[in-house]
C-alpha cells in the first residue's frame, strides 16, 4: 500500500538519509511536501525526482529561485514561515521533522495539530517546547516516533514492556571528536565538526563536540519517556554501537545495537510498527573487538550539567538553554568565539537573571526563543 510522506528539512543530513530510503522503495511512497531553508536548486531537484506536491523554502528571499527551478514541473512552490507551516499541516501519513533548531518547532506543531504521525529528529523543538508540545500531542492524538538514534533505541527497547517497570534509561554518548583533545580552547570549527562516527549537519556536530547534544537528548528523553529525570543516565561509549539501553526492575537491561548510520533509526520510523530492509552494513562485533564505556567528564564538558539544571529548573529554562546554545554555536562556527565559550555563554544566559515565565503556548515558546537570541547576542557583543 502506498503511504504519503512529507520531509521537513529535506536538503539536510537527515533529509538525505530519509529520501535515500524512500528512493530505494519508490513504489511505497507518495511525496507530499519537501522543505528547505534556502538551497532552491537542491530542493527543486529533489521535488522533481520525487514528484512532490509542494516544495517550500522557509527563507522567502529564495522563492524566486525555487519558482524558476520548478518552472514547468507542475509542482507548487512556496516561501516563508507561514508557507512552511501550511505545508507541514497538509495531510501525510508520515511527517519527517528534520529541520535543525527551534525553527522547526512551528511546522512540527502544525503536524501535531492535525493528529499526524511524526518521525521526530528535530530535538530542539522538543527541548524548547517540551510541555507545550507533549500536551498538544496528547490533545490531538498525534504520534511521535523518536528518530534520534538514542531515543529510537529506547523506543525499541520499551516496545512490549510496561514503562512502570523501568528502573533506568541510559543514553549512550560517543563523547564527540574532542573527548581526548587536551586543549579545548584552541579547537577550530573544522575540528569540532569532524565527528568520528557520524556524518551530520554542522550544528549537531558542534553539539556533539561540546556534549550539549547529549544534554539536549536528556531533555528530549525526559519528555518522550516519562520515567523522571533521576532515572535517566548518560554513559560515554566511543564506538557508538550500543545506541541506548533500558534497565528493568528485574535486572534485565535491553539495548539496541546497530551501525552508526541514521538510516537504521529512520527506517524503523518509516516502517513502524513493521520492519524494512536497509542497505546498511550488518554489525560485525568480532571485527570491532571491544566496546568501551566511561563516565561523562562534566568538568571538561559542562553542557550535560547545564541541561540537567535547566530541566530541574523547568519552565522556560530549557527553551533559554536551547536558544542560547543555537546562538553560541553559530558564533563559534562563524569564528567569533572560542569553543570553550559556547557552554560559558549558555551558562551566562541562563544565569542572566531574566528568566521568562513558563511558556504556555507555541507563541509564548517562540517569544522566549526570540528574546533569548537577542540577549545572547548582546552578551556576545559585550564580551
Ligand atoms: P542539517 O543542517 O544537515 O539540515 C537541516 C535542514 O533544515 C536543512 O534541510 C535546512 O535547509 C533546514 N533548515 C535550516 N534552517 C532552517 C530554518 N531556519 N527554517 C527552515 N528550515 C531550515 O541538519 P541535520 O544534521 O540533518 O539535523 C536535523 C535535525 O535532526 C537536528 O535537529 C538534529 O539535531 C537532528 N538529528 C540529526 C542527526 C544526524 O545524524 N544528522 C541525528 C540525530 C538527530
Ligand atoms: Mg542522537
Amino acid at each position: 500500500m502506498t503511504r504519503s510522506i512529507s520531509v521537513l528539512g529535506a536538503t539536510g543530513s537527515i533529509g538525505a538519509s530519509t529520501l535515500d530510503l524512500v528512493r530505494r522503495n519508490r513504489a511505497d511512497w507518495r511525496v507530499v511536501a519537501l522543505t528547505a531553508n534556502c538551497r532552491a536548486d537542491a530542493l527543486a531537484k529533489l521535488a522533481r525526482e520525487f514528484g512532490a506536491e509542494i516544495a517550500v523554502v522557509a527563507d522567502e528571499t529564495c522563492l524566486d529561485d525555487l519558482r524558476a527551478a520548478l518552472a514547468g514541473s507542475g509542482i507548487e512552490a512556496a516561501g516563508g514561515r507561514a508557507a512552511l507551516v501550511e505545508a507541514a499541516a497538509r495531510e501525510a501519513d508520515l511527517t519527517v521533522a528534520a529541520i535543525v533548531g527551534c525553527a522547526g518547532l512551528a511546522p512540527v506543531m502544525a503536524a501535531v495539530e492535525r493528529g499526524g504521525t511524526i518521525a521526530l529528529a528535530n530535538k530542539e523543538a522538543l527541548v524548547s517546547a517540551g510541555d507545550v508540545l507533549t500536551a498538544a500531542v496528547e490533545r490531538h492524538g498525534a504520534t511521535l516516533l523518536p528518530t534520534d538514534s538514542e531515543h529510537n533505541a529506547i523506543f525499541q527497547c520499551l516496545a512490549g514492556n510496561d514503562i512502570a517497570d523501568v528502573r533506568s534509561i541510559t543514553l549512550t554518548a560517543s563523547g564527540g571528536p574532542l573527548r581526548t583533545v587536551a586543549d579545548l580552547s584552541a579547537v577550530t570549527p573544522a575540528q569540532a565538526v569532524a565527528h568520528p562516527n557520524w556524518d551530520m549537519g554542522a550544528k549537531i556536530s558542534v553539539d556533539s563536540a561540546t556534549m550539549m547534544n547529549k544534554g539536549l537528548e536528556l531533555i528530549e528523553a525526559f519528555h518522550l519517556f516519562p520515567v523522571g529525570l533521576d532515572r535517566l543516565k548518560i554513559v560515554v561509549h566511543p564506538q557508538s554501537v550500543i545506541h541506548s539501553m533500558v534497565e528493568y526492575r528485574d535486572g534485565s537491561t535491553l539495548a539496541q545495537l546497530g551501525p552508526s548510520d541514521m538510516r537504521v533509526p529512520i527506517a524503523s520510523c518509516l516502517a513502524w510498527p513493521e520492519r524494512m530492509d536497509t542497505p546498511c552494513a550488518p554489525l560485525d562485533l568480532a571485527a570491532m573487538g571491544e566496546l568501551t564505556f566511561f563516565a561523562p567528564d562534566e568538568a571538561r564538558f559542562p553542557a550535560t550539567r547545564l541541561a540537567r539544571e535547566a530541566l530541574e529548573a523547568g519552565g522556560a529554562a530549557p527553551a533559554v538553554l536551547n536558544a542560547a546554545n543555537e546562538i553560541a554555536v553559530a558564533a563559534f562556527l562563524d569564528g567569533q568565539i572560542a569553543f570553550t565559550r559556547i557552554a560559558a555563554v549558555v551558562e551566562d544566559t541562563l544565569a542572566g537573571g531574566n528568566m521568562p515565565p513558563p511558556p504556555r503556548s507555541l507563541e509564548e515558546v517562540l517569544q522566549v526563543d526570540a528574546d533569548v537570541r537577542v540577549w545572547t547576542q548582546e552578551l556576545l557583543e559585550k564580551a
